[in-house]
């Protein structure tokens, strides 16, 4: 996400404060929404709070389930077609704005995931690549599936997050001669951990079709 973005919406006078919620969940304004590029790309997961921001200060539009976009007074006028998840404002309400697109932001999502601690856990979704169980980050570690002492590369492709006891019985041998089985091949994620993120996040289905690439839907 663009710095320039973050501060014009920090810099609005749009007083989130004014913003109450009527028929809704208290909770909506911190509640997620999904930030595209001008090309509809999938950018950045934001709060439904900074994203009635941009969309106020004209550096967003709001995008409904029909691909067309909404300025803010565009998108207040929806509201009496829409009956559910409605933010009320002083005087207006508007529905929750869960998709919007930026409209000075070109930029396509970065395709190159690094290769760190941080990415091989979100691309195994902490979860241990041998016992299958999900860890708190704290409890896990970094294992080589062809262990370094015999050449194994750290790479994405020999690289897999294990708990620390599948760690210590897998030890310095490789998964069949420890016999420990390893739940998947590992690759090269195909998705930014920004991308991995929002689709296990992706719980709106206003999402659902911006979160697809060439053809592949990742989610059902
Ligand atoms: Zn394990």
């Amino acid at each position: 996400m663009s710095g320039a973005c973050e501060a014009a919406a920090d810099t609005t006078d749009w007083d989130s404060s004014a913003a109450t919620e009527r028929r809704s969940d208290p909770s909506l304004l911190q509640s997620k929404s999904l930030v595209l590029n001008r090309s509809f790309l999938p950018i950045h997961v934001t709060s439904v709070r900074r994203a009635c921001v941009m969309l106020y200060a004209g550096l967003a539009r709001a995008v409904d389930e029909e691909y067309q976009t909404f300025d803010f007074a565009g998108w207040c006028s929806k509201s009496d077609a829409t009956p559910c998840e409605q933010l009320g404002l002083i005087g207006r309400s508007m529905p929750v704005p869960r998709v919007i697109t930026l409209l000075f932001y070109d930029r396509v999502p970065r395709r190159h995931v690094r290769f760190t601690r941080h990415n091989v856990y979100s691309r195994d979704r902490d979860t241990c690549q041998y016992c299958g169980k999900r860890f708190p980050r704290h409890q896990l570690n970094l294992d080589h599936v062809i262990p370094r002492s015999r050449g194994g590369a750290s790479s994405w492709e020999n690289v897999v997050c294990s708990c620390h006891a599948c760690n210590r019985r897998k030890g310095g041998y490789t998964p069949e001669e420890s016999g420990i089985r390893l739940l998947r091949r590992p690759v090269r994620p195909a998705w930014t951990p920004f991308m991995n993120e929002a689709v296990r996040q992706a719980r709106y289905r206003e999402w659902h079709p911006f979160l697809s690439f060439e053809g592949e839907v990742l989610i059902s």
